[in-house]
């Protein structure tokens, strides 16, 4: 097992509790062995961003990352690890290019923002279905399996596991008609809790939230949905080709693999996806219970049955007293608590680097701001 560093007063006296929706907050461990390494790496006396991405030291990196990603999940051996770039904005388009044969429909769930968003690239290359949407009531909920229309023919469903805006999530994936495959942008809450691979064609993650920085992207796909991808793709939206080149068809976001690596190393460290699964529980409670025992100060967006255990939301009796809220937190070192701008109010991120004991500030900063002002 991997050593990694510890804290020291100073460093954890300037970091802020991070409520960041993303990029997020990273483990701190993490960042130190960053810093550690960074200018020789693993003997090499260089950095990992000065080095060839065909170097053994490289290859090393990569492979690793993949190994404890296939690990950590549980990744069957028919599924490929790709580490892309152009964020998760970029699958939605990859998707439905490689995945929907030419004249063929696929079905989209909408929970929100991202989904819109998927669904319109898709719009826009070919044919797309509405198999369900929480759009009527501002995206507070998931839709029951009742309110589903599936189209039996679909290349696939897609669906968003996370809704990092209006704070829903999915807690157990919706269930496709027999054959047709299903495709999940888990940006915002991948490796909070454990998945079941093999239920999946496709899932995608922009790293930024709980597997590193910025800058990769990380796709998994069942090998034989490959043989869908056209002939005509240029080579870097061409998932079969990517696959068969195993990431490294061109340069890759070679140091954010490298972080991606380490925070799957922390992960695994720390007791795998289902003690993060209770950590990240356990931190969605306490800010659940502020919101629920404040008398209706603090009034959540999602209802109670959707609620994410990644991005909280919620809002406070009037725009002035959020803004409030937003200036006396950054006093006390809360950080990243604005909502999107698209839904207004105030976010709390629980990505799985945000320790406990920043969640019970939180939590506290709540319970201490209504006595002052409710
Ligand atoms: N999907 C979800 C669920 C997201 O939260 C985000 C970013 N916050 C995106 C997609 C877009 O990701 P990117 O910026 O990596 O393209």
């Amino acid at each position: 097992m991997r050593q990694w560093g510890t804290m020291t007063a100073t460093q954890t006296t300037v970091r802020v509790h991070n409520f960041s929706a993303g990029p997020g907050a990273l483990p701190l461990p993490v960042l130190e062995r960053v810093r550690a390494d960074l200018l020789n790496h693993a003997g090499s006396g260089m950095s990992v961003m000065e080095m060839s991405h065909r170097s053994a030291w490289f290859e090393e990196i990569i492979q690793g990352a993949e190994n404890d990603l296939r690990g950590l999940l549980g990744i069957p051996a028919d599924h490929a690890v790709l580490f892309l770039q152009g964020g998760a904005t970029l699958q939605f388009a990859m998707l439905p290019m490689n995945l929907r044969p030419a004249g063929a429909s696929a079905d989209y769930i909408l929970t929100g923002h991202w989904s819109q968003g998927a669904l319109k690239e898709a719009e826009k290359l070919g044919r797309v279905r509405v198999a369900a949407s929480s759009e009527a009531t501002q995206f507070d909920r998931i839709p029951s399996g009742e309110e589903m229309r599936l189209d039996p023919q679909a290349a696939y469903l897609h669906f968003t596991s996370n809704n990092t805006i209006y704070g829903t999530q999915w807690s157990s994936e919706p269930v496709p008609p027999p054959g047709v495959p299903l495709a999940c942008d888990a940006s915002s809450d991948f490796l909070s809790r454990p998945l079941e691979v093999g239920k999946y064609g496709a899932i995608y993650a922009g790293a930024q939230k709980n597997l590193g920085p910025a800058g990769v992207t990380v796709v998994v796909i069942r090998r034989d949905l490959l043989s869908r991808t056209p002939a005509h793709l240029p080579a870097l939206l061409d998932y079969r080709l990517l696959a068969e080149h195993k990431s490294l068809y061109n340069t890759p976001p070679a140091f954010a693999i490298y972080v991606a690596g380490l925070v799957l190393g922390w992960l695994r460290a720390e007791g795998g996806l289902s003690a993060a699964a209770r950590r990240n529980e356990a931190k969605a409670a306490l800010v659940y219970r502020a919101i629920d025992e404040s008398g209706g100060f603090y009034r959540g967006h999602a209802h109670p049955t959707s609620r994410s255990r990644m991005n909280v939301t919620f809002r406070l009796p009037s725009a002035q007293a959020e803004k409030a809220f937003l200036t006396q937190a950054a006093e006390e070192g809360l950080e990243g608590l604005k909502g999107h701008r698209s839904v207004g109010g105030l976010r709390a991120s629980l990505y799985n680097a945000l320790p406990l004991s920043s969640v019970d500030a939180l939590a506290q900063f709540m319970a201490d701001f209504r006595r002052k002002n409710g």
